[in-house]
């Protein structure tokens, strides 16, 4: 592990697949297997410093995936339906089962894990391995209009809200997965939306733009006095779907000082959209590339989605993200550039946003 260039992660799900799983037992998280993308020894040699742990609330909908190539194109087209709303009364359990299975977590880690509350507290577990989680919600369905459980998740630790994941709730609408389309696919955030924006601005949490159609981002970006920031997608002129960020989302995010954490989800990286996991690493790196290019260095992180997506087989798991580092050398980023796109993006950004 490269103790100078410690991976701070916009996006992991491994709430879900170790503590929660949909199918059978929890998963060992502080001995080794060789069982989805994370455990504590694979993040460790992987360099792996922490991120953003999402709490997610299942659609409960039977999970098609992703279908196959058009006969025709050999390029992926499909528009997966948008589950329904989440009923508030069923996610505020849930959400609150995820956060506790967090603190179980911290708590048995022996210091090893830290629920992180400030940027000194990022810097400071950055600096002494100890792996920095950030409490973050995918999606808003456990928040009441009125915002009183906002409150009282901000007091347990929330410092990260993604307004929706891929479907509607009372404050703004996710976009369905489908390729080849606009993410404009719906209405933008409710008057509820608006609230939430700005109350999350007065406390301190970050709002996370992931999931949500163009015009929730648009709305958002008019009102929110911190900047943008989208934890796990990518570049739509490189792959079209619904979940990567157009040119003008990419500018409005570099114009407000923010950051895109780059997806490492084979579909939303490759231009044909496939779900191959033979995707190279190099993938990966076309998006940093392009948004460094366009917007800079700056305002590029890593949101890679592990236990929640098809990363490239090459990378493999958490162990393998130094071979990303390696792609990214080899193309001519040097340590500056790397620090950056590892974690002090991230550190910037959290500093300007949270109090
Ligand atoms: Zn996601």
């Amino acid at each position: 592990m490269n103790k100078d260039l410690p991976i701070f992660d916009g996006h992991n799900d491994a709430l879900q697949s170790i503590f929660l799983p949909k199918n059978g037992k929890p998963r060992p998280f502080f001995k080794r297997t060789d069982q989805g993308h994370t455990d504590l020894p694979r993040m460790r040699e992987g360099g792996y410093a922490g991120g953003f742990f999402a709490v997610f609330v299942p659609s409960g909908t039977p999970d098609d995936g992703f279908p196959g190539a058009d006969p025709e194109t050999g390029k992926a087209a499909y528009e997966l339906p948008l589950p329904p709303a989440i009923d508030p009364v069923h996610a505020l359990p849930v959400t609150i089962n995820g956060v506790a299975s967090l603190f179980r977590l911290e708590a048995q880690s022996q210091g090893q894990i830290k629920i992180i509350r400030t940027v000194d507290e990022l810097i400071h577990s950055l600096q002494n391995q100890i792996i920095a989680l950030v409490l973050h919600f995918e999606g808003a369905e456990a928040i009441d209009p009125e915002l009183n459980a906002l409150h009282v998740f901000y007091q347990a630790g929330l410092r990260s809200l993604g307004l929706a994941w891929s479907r509607p709730n009372v404050f703004a609408h996710g976009v369905p997965f489908r390729f080849p389309h606009s993410p404009d696919t719906g209405p933008g955030l409710s008057e509820a939306g608006r609230e939430l924006v700005k109350t999350c601005n007065q406390l301190g949490i970050m709002v996370d733009l992931a999931h949500i159609n163009a015009k929730g981002f648009w709305d958002t970006a008019e009102i929110t006095a911190a900047p943008l920031v989208v934890t796990h997608a990518g570049v739509h002129a490189l792959c079209p779907s619904t979940r990567n960020l157009t040119d003008k989302q990419l500018d409005a995010v570099g114009d407000s000082g923010g950051v895109l954490g780059i997806n490492f989800h084979v579909g939303f990286l490759r231009e044909d959209g496939l779900l191959k996991a033979d995707t190279p690493v190099s993938q990966i790196v076309r998006h940093i590339d392009y948004v460094a290019q366009r917007i800079g260095i700056e305002h590029v992180a890593l949101g890679s989605d592990v236990e929640g997506a098809i990363i490239p087989l090459e990378l493999g798991d958490a162990a393998g993200m130094p071979k990303r580092i390696k792609c990214m050398r080899d193309k001519g980023y040097d340590n500056e550039a790397l620090r950056k796109v590892t974690h002090e993006n991230w550190v910037r950004v959290l500093g300007k946003t949270w109090k």
